[in-house]
């Protein structure tokens, strides 16, 4: 079958390279010049199955009340002239009934935990380098109220088979000595020895070049402006080229991978996706002292920040703004987030080459992202995925190979039209 990707991000190469694998003729169009260069350009690079948590829980409406008129608050909601922000606001709100989070935490779960298998079989089977380290993620606390809290969140995580242990401030250290300096701060933490940290981008550029030795077709530049259907189903998708000529491209199927751009085509049809951009902030520091630089990936629970070390970068992410599609950069916030990093790591960092970098995480109002069959027996969709699209995406895309190859996908997920 002649398959057409829709978006070459981590989740559309991920889904271009397990359809190949599954014996398909598979084409990538995006219209970036080069795999990966939205969303999963610059993220926060964990691997983060033990916290792969809805952001919809029963105490997110108070604090999103709480932070409406902070510039700097971890989760901004600007509203906007727009109905699409205000039918996710309210999908958002059922979502953080208590009823919600169990089934959405155990559907992330268990795609991020055969995302993470598979994503590991990939690492070894094709060598690919992508600065990743195996070092588990440590959550510090420096509010004992949070820090108490964060006892029932791993009892939660150990029933969905997630190992989250919660250590003394003293084991923090003991874990990421890069910490010691703020050992009269910190109260304590959560550490997840099995996850990981690494470089999306460097992933989905190197798995895009092996998919492309193997046949798959990738058209970069190149806009999609339409889906094209004849009698109910999809027939072509028509592109603007680099050149400003138009074209058509066919197929027998289509995987839409397109982020947070996934509404906007797939609404002509009558396929509606609750997707919206939450706009995240990143800011990559090269390191001077690699011996004090973490390597360990943490997560600073105050201040809702990640670092991820990439090699001999330090890459510091979070931040969250549901503000509409801009993805201009605030400065209120990159400099908060260099702040951030000063007071943590402000010996061995260069402040000076600091690299400010913006994304629109796809997300769906329960987190949980759409995958599976559509009302267009042959569009598939595969996007979604919000907080946690590289946690999740090299087992999405071979979950959505499976559907498409009419098997049955092995995690345990509430995949849609299935
Ligand atoms: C600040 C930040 C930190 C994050 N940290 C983490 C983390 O630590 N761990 C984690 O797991 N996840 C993290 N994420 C989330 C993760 O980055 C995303 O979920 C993931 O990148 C989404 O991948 P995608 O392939 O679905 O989307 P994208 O990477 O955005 O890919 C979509 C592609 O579609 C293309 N496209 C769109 N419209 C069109 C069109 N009309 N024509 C042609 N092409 C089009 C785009 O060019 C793009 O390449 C973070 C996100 C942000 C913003």
């Amino acid at each position: 079958m002649k398959v057409v990707v829709l978006g070459s991000g981590v989740v559309g190469t991920s889904s271009a390279w397990w359809l190949q694998e599954a014996g398909h003729e598979v084409i990538v169009i995006d219209r970036e010049a080069g795999p990966g260069q939205e969303t999963s350009f610059a993220n926060g690079a964990q691997i983060s199955v033990s916290y792969a948590e809805p952001w919809a829980n029963p105490q997110a409406p108070f604090k999103l009340l709480k932070w409406l008129t902070k510039d700097d608050a971890p989760l901004l909601f600007r509203p906007q002239f727009d109905w699409r922000q205000w039918v996710w606001g309210l999908a958002f709100l059922r979502e953080c009934l208590p009823s919600r989070l169990a089934p959405n935490i155990k559907a992330m779960v268990r795609l991020a935990q055969y995302s993470h298998e598979t994503l590991k079989q990939m690492r070894q089977e094709l060598g690919i380098d992508y600065d990743h380290l195996e070092k588990g993620i440590l959550n510090f606390y420096r509010d004992q109220e949070e820090f108490d809290g964060s006892q029932k969140a791993a009892d939660v995580m150990r029933d969905f088979g997630v190992d989250r242990r919660v250590v003394s401030a003293d084991e923090v250290i003991q874990i990421e000595p890069a910490l010691a300096p703020h050992r009269a701060s910190i109260v304590g933490g959560d550490y997840t020895k099995d996850d990981e940290s690494g470089d999306a981008y460097k992933f989905a550029k190197v798995l895009a070049q092996k998919a492309q030795a193997k046949g798959v077709e990738f058209m970069f530049s190149t806009r999609i402006t339409r889906v094209i259907c004849d009698h109910g189903r999809a027939s072509a998708v028509e592109v603007i080229r680099e050149d400003g000529s138009y074209d058509k491209v066919e197929g027998d199927a289509f995987v839409v991978s397109l982020g947070s751009f996934t509404p906007q085509l797939m609404r002509p049809l009558g396929i509606h996706c609750l997707i919206y951009p939450t706009k995240g902030y990143s800011a990559s520091f090269p390191i001077l002292d690699p011996e004090r630089a973490p390597t360990v990936s943490l997560t600073d629970s105050r201040n809702k920040v990640v670092f991820s070390r990439l090699g001999n970068t330090l890459r510091m992410a979070g931040t969250a703004e549901l503000s509409g599609y801009s993805r201009t950069l605030n400065p209120v916030r990159c400099e908060r987030m260099s702040d951030l990093a000063r007071e943590l790591f402000a010996d061995c960092l260069d402040f000076e080459q600091v690299q400010y970098w913006s994304g629109l995480r796809p997300s769906t109002p329960s987190n949980v992202p759409l995958i599976g069959r559509t009302r267009v027996p042959n569009i598939y969709l595969n996007t979604g995925h919000g907080t946690l699209g590289w946690t999740m995406g090299p087992g999405s895309g071979r979950a959505i190979a499976d559907v498409v190859s009419q098997k049955t996908p092995e995690p345990t997920f509430p995949f849609i039209g299935i």
